[in-house]
């Protein structure tokens, strides 16, 4: 998916770990693709960063009996790796490189912009007329942000069965329990479900910051009921997560990592270190250069949006 309304400015965006365990609430920001309702979680004002994931969308439950809900058109990313996970419904990816990836339910789209990809998502004709899902992007290091681009479909994620419930590990580790897809820091991200009426304890690492997404069904957590789609900050310093399943079922997404100490600048669907950089991508998008083709799209690419660089305050 695209950055559907950047800030004109690009924002910097640091994170600021809890050293210690804490449970802040920051409810999803609504907004509305064409019928498509979509909570943006990440980034916050009060929360940029979780670990190394700086995005966060969660958008439906819609029900549609036609035309493609999401139509995003061909467009730009650096520095970040891209996260597709759907709950309902499906989803066509086609990029740059000329791969393709269609996408359902417990099916993990991960693409690796590093210094530059393009690529689109849609709907595809065929469908289930149904469509809940997520998208995430994780910061790239400075080491490997200039990484080559790639795209990787998996399948056959890894889950971590636990007494009232179980963990699907999308990306990094939980509990020993490993996902396959390449990442490029200590991270965790997993769809978590309770079963009602039952407590489910989650392996978390100390050294991660941590956040916890409610997505369907009802969950508390320190005896306090969970809002949906209300992103939940844990800090750091927190060796297990136990949650209660009150109806069912309940789904979670887990996110964490070690806190990502880099400031990175974000703007429309770039995340770079510099104005400089933001600039530089921008342009090479405008007069097709460095991106490629999205060739299997039918239909004109995104433009950029005007760039407005903050004063900067003189000396
Ligand atoms: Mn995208």
């Amino acid at each position: 998916m695209s950055n559907l309304a950047p800030a004109a400015a690009p924002e910097p965006c640091a994170g600021e770990p809890g050293p210690r365990p804490t449970l802040e609430a920051l409810p999803g920001r609504l907004t509305d693709l064409g019928g498509l309702p979509i909570r943006r979680l990440l980034p916050r004002s009060r929360r940029r960063l979780v670990g190394p994931w700086c995005f966060l969308d969660s958008y439906g439950p819609l029900a549609f009996s036609s035309g493609k809900p999401m139509d995003v058109a061909p467009h730009p990313h650096i520095g970040l790796q891209t996260v597709s996970w759907l709950l309902e419904g499906e989803l066509l990816h086609n990029d740059s490189l000329g791969l393709e990836g269609r996408a359902g339910p417990d099916m993990l789209n991960l693409m690796t912009a590093g210094r530059g990809i393009a690529h689109a998502e849609e709907t595809p004709p065929e469908n289930a007329g149904r469509l809940r899902g997520l998208q995430l992007w994780v910061a790239l290091p400075e080491r490997t942000r200039a990484t080559e681009p790639a795209f990787d479909q998996h399948r056959a994620l890894p889950v971590l069965e636990l007494p009232g419930g179980r963990a699907t590990v999308i990306m990094g580790s939980l509990g020993g329990t490993q996902s396959p897809a390449r990442a490029f820091s200590p991270l965790v991200g997993a769809d978590v479900s309770a079963e009602p009426g039952r407590r489910l304890v989650l392996p978390l690492d100390a050294d991660f910051e941590h956040a916890l997404v409610p997505l369907q069904g009802g969950l508390r957590l320190d005896g306090q009921p969970l809002a949906i789609d209300t992103l939940y900050y844990l800090g750091c310093g927190r060796r297990e997560l136990p949650v209660f399943g009150e109806t069912g079922p309940a789904r979670a997404l887990l996110l964490g990592g070690a806190p990502f100490g880099e400031t990175i600048l974000m703007w429309w669907n770039f995340v770079a270190r510099s104005l400089e950089e933001i600039v530089a991508a921008r342009e090479d998008w405008e007069a097709g250069r460095r991106f490629g083709d999205v060739e299997a799209y039918r239909g004109p690419r995104l433009a950029a949006p005007p760039l407005l660089a903050r004063p900067v305050a003189g000396p």
